[in-house]
């Protein structure tokens, strides 16, 4: 029997456990903390099918300048994480540059496409069907300028990609969300997307799956793995555990990881935020104010508001001009009630410059394989990115073109 080490128990790596046990592997699941404690923990859950595209970085000298002066909501950034950030945030620039961001959509779109069908087979298989609303998210609007660009951008991902969406007037809107006030002048309702009330329990039910099928689930620190003459090991409470291949998926902390054995990976450190709120009116589906950088999404503990991107390291304190500000644009169209939470959560999205996530053997180091990099929709696309890395171990035929996401380091 084919055994496996998978470094990382977030959703890209109790994924790939899963659809390696899927095919007669022995894995063994290393993390410092349980399952879906980290960056899958604290997102909006929602599985995006729809988000065929990268998050591109606006190149316009207009959204430049906001950024810049501290007006955007949607992405501050730190001076001192700058020095760090520059050679990734310079190639992040780039690649998104209109052409190359469509042929890297191309890519993207093929993992994108596979979310839902491959979740939706491990939510059966773990009985995780009270967490899932399957009846997408909206995408909602405050002036009709806006609204119009971003009809013709969804027309051009309708039209190529094929994703079905609807448009829906401030009337429609609120018969479909009777909580959302005047100030939203309508919204795109993508239709395909599912949300999950409790992104961490998610991988918390994928985990305990893939232990009831013989997998096993240990505490250890990744940084203890070593190349032996017969593979990997990595030291775990009460022992080792030996294997002939290991896997890094350490989400945000893969590239320092990575750093000692030689591989450069450039990631921009987005850190989001989220906070809770209870006791104010309801909302059945996820909204996405883009033009004022958050996500207001119904979960199990109230309605969660998460934030966009703050350019920060690990190292940094907690900065709450975001959030505090999302809530503000958010009760400018619904009572959200009280906060629930004492301290705002965060986490990373480990977001490669290349836009596309790492998935392939690593270019020096036989056996060691690298998932990690998913961005924006790591949580969507885990389950099918965790399918093609176990075809590409096993030797079968990926069911989609592994080449563009093959591990290229500086
Ligand atoms: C605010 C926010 C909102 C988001 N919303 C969405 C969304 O709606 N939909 C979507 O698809 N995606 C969303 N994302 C992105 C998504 O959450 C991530 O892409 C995804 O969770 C990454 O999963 P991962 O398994 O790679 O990383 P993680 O979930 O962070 O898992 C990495 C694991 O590695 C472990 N680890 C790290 N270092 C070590 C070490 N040295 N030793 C042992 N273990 C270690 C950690 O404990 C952790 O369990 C959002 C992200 C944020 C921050």
């Amino acid at each position: 029997m084919r055994s496996a080490i998978v470094l990382g128990a977030g959703m890209i790596g109790v994924s790939t456990a899963l659809h390696l046990q899927k095919r007669g592997w022995q894995v063994v699941v290393v993390d410092r903390r349980g399952p879906g404690e980290e960056t899958s923990h604290g997102n909006a859950g929602i599985i995006q099918c729809e988000a065929v595209q990268p998050y591109a970085m606006p190149r316009d000298l207009v959204s430049l300048t906001r950024i810049a002066i501290g007006l955007a909501n949607d992405v501050r950034y730190r001076l001192a994480a700058l020095p760090e950030q520059a050679g990734p945030l310079l190639r992040y620039w780039w690649n998104s540059e209109p052409h190359r961001h469509e042929r890297i959509s191309m890519a993207y779109a093929t993992l994108a496409a596979q979310s839902v069908i491959e979740h939706s087979g491990l939510i059966d298989q773990s009985g995780s069907d009270n967490l899932i609303q399957r009846d997408g998210y909206l995408h909602v609007f405050r002036d009709q300028a806006t609204f119009d660009e971003a009809i013709a951008k969804a027309g051009h991902v309708g039209a190529v990609w094929n994703v079905p969406y609807r448009l829906l007037d401030g009337p429609a809107l609120r018969a479909l969300e009777p909580s959302v006030g005047e100030r939203i002048i309508g919204a795109i309702h993508w239709t395909a997307p599912w949300s999950v009330r409790d992104p961490g329990r998610l991988v918390k039910n994928y985990a305990e799956l893939f232990v009831r099928n013989g997998g096993t689930i240990e505490t250890g620190e990744a940084a203890s793995l070593r190349q032996t003459a017969q593979g990997w090991s990595v030291a775990v409470n009460g022992g080792t555990v030996e294997a002939p291949v290991a896997v890094v998926a350490l989400g945000p902390w893969s590239p320092s990881f990575l750093r000692p054995y030689g591989y450069r990976f450039p990631m921009v450190m987005k850190r989001g935020y989220h906070r809770h709120f209870a006791g104010g009116a309801p909302l059945t589906r996820a909204l996405l104010d883009a033009g004022c950088g958050y996500v207001v999404a119904p979960m199990a503990r109230g309605l969660r508001i998460t934030t966009g991107a703050d350019l920060a390291d690990f190292s940094m304190s907690t900065k709450e001009t975001q959030l505090k500000r999302s809530e503000r644009y958010a009760r400018e169209f619904i009572d959200l009630g009280t906060s629930v939470d004492p301290e705002p959560w965060f986490g990373t999205r480990p977001f490669m410059a290349s836009m596309l996530p790492v998935i392939g053997e690593a270019p020096r180091h036989r056996g060691l394989w690298l998932h990690f990099g998913h961005g924006h929709q790591g949580f969507t696309m885990g389950a099918a990115s965790g399918r093609l890395i176990a075809e590409m171990m096993t030797g079968e035929t990926p069911y989609i073109d592994p080449a563009p996401f093959m591990p290229r380091a500086a």
